[in-house]
């Protein structure tokens, strides 16, 4: 059996960042870790050239199942000190969504209950990490963006970064990032662990 307590030490990742975020570690109890379980169909990205640096830097990965490049994984039991944390996962519930990592993906926050305006900081750090990682790796952003688009249960972040400043994305702008597949309207997570109606998303 395995248990999924409070991840203290967890992994992390190749750019050294465990992605900690009080905002999360506050709600664990309520969402049962549901972004780190992988019953229904779902997965983490891995960047290009991620798994080659994680070798490289001797981060454990026993935890870890990947496809046959190394591009995509699921996750077996919580990942700890030594262990690889993919830069998607420290990124969660955040994803980027245009080429210069300046408008985002957000989790349906049916799956993660972390409010928008609490993932601002967020919002810097993922753009600061996607940008570095264009920058050793080319191209990466493009490939990150065209397969993001076939993401499930992930909706159009309402803020952007321009010129240094967060602002509020135009209705026009998150229609245009908006994927096609939604989770259904009735969905409800079975990870978390409480039923909470009406949860504040602004
Ligand atoms: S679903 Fe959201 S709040 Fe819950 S563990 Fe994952 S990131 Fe944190
Ligand atoms: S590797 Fe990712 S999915 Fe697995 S426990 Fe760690 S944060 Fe969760």
């Amino acid at each position: 059996m395995i248990t999924w307590g409070a991840m203290i030490n967890t992994g992390e990742t190749v750019l050294k960042d465990d992605g900690i975020l009080p905002s999360c570690t506050q709600r664990q109890n309520l969402c049962g870790y549901a972004c780190c379980k992988f019953t229904a169909g779902n997965g983490i990205m891995l960047l290009s050239g991620e798994h080659e640096q994680a070798v490289q830097q001797g981060l454990k990965a026993a935890h870890l199942s990947f496809d046959a490049n190394h591009s995509h994984a699921v996750c077996h039991k919580p990942c700890q000190q030594g262990d690889l944390k993919q830069i998607d996962c420290s990124w969660y519930p955040l994803f980027p969504a245009n080429l210069s990592a300046t408008q985002f993906l957000v989790a349906d926050h049916r799956k993660c209950p972390i409010p928008n305006h609490e993932l601002i900081d967020k919002m810097h750090s993922v753009y600061t990490t996607a940008l570095a990682w264009e920058q050793q790796h080319t191209g990466s952003l493009e490939q990150m963006v065209k397969l993001s688009r076939d993401f499930v249960g992930y909706l159009p972040f309402p803020y952007k970064l321009e010129a240094g400043l967060v602002l509020n994305m135009t209705l026009e702008e998150m229609q245009l990032i908006a994927l096609t597949k939604q989770l259904p309207t009735d969905y409800v997570c079975s990870d978390w662990t409480i039923r909470l109606h009406g949860v504040n998303h602004a």
